[in-house]
């Protein structure tokens, strides 16, 4: 992970950062289609390792076919597995989405909880899932931590660190509770549109902040698609 040059930004500006960024990505939000916390649950656990797109193009079979916590946990592996095969580790996904629902009807009454404990108990849901369902579906404040969210914060030095929960304490500790997930949704779409692996600079919002874009320049390189005359180093993911 690509690491922030000096100590992290104030709480002030790291605050004044996330605000800016959001004026420039104004509708930020999870791209995953989901109509309640169980679909998104199920759909967020299907992303790993695949796209968003690629999810949405599965789950409205899926939710059709099994709406909700009690018809996933009666499925078998060998109806659902055609229906998410083409999101990837599709066996290993199955399995997960019937454990994950068999503990739903078994310990919630078949409704998805509203606790980050209760959550990352059920199998296959770790701490982003967790995160990400209760910021978008269930009104508890929750900053989900995923890849690009590691990259962007740490160019730019929001916080330091390889590790998400690190990442994620870091970045609670300086924003309001109220902004935690939009910050995520914020970051992530950053991430993927404009803070990529080989970052388009010159499209920044907040470049004249950012620890990373002024190491580029203290150094003389190249970072931009309207400046990349020269072969550029792309940072690490
Ligand atoms: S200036 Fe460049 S490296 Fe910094 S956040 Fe913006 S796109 Fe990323």
């Amino acid at each position: 992970m690509e690491q922030g040059a000096g100590a992290l930004r104030s709480v002030a500006t790291r605050r004044r950062i996330i605000r800016t960024l959001s004026h420039q990505h104004p509708n930020a939000d999870t791209e995953l289609r989901y109509r309640n916390a169980f679909e998104l649950l199920a759909a967020t656990m299907l992303s790993a390792q695949s796209t968003d797109v690629g999810v949405n193009q599965v789950t409205p079979m899926l939710f059709e076919q099994y709406p909700d916590a009690r018809a996933l946990a009666a499925a078998t592996t060998e109806r659902l597995e055609p229906l998410i095969l083409s999101t990837g580790f599709y066996r290993q996904k199955a399995k997960a989405l019937i454990a994950m629902a068999q503990m739903l009807v078994a310990d919630h009454d078949g409704q998805v909880p509203a606790s980050m404990d209760a959550l990352t108990a059920l199998p296959g849901v770790g701490r982003k899932t967790a995160n990400v369902v209760l910021g978008h579906a269930l009104g508890v404040p929750g900053l989900p931590v995923d890849r690009h969210v590691l990259r962007v914060t740490n160019r730019i030095g929001l916080a330091s660190g390889d590790d998400p929960v690190e990442v994620e304490t870091q970045l609670c500790a300086a924003l309001s509770k109220s902004t935690w997930t939009l910050a995520s949704d914020v970051l992530i779409l950053h991430g993927r549109r404009v803070c990529r692996p080989k970052p388009l600079c010159d499209e920044c919002s907040i470049r004249t902040d950012c620890d990373h874009d002024r190491r580029v320049i203290a150094t003389g390189q190249t970072t931009t698609k309207t400046r990349d005359t020269r072969r550029v180093r792309t940072p690490r993911r």
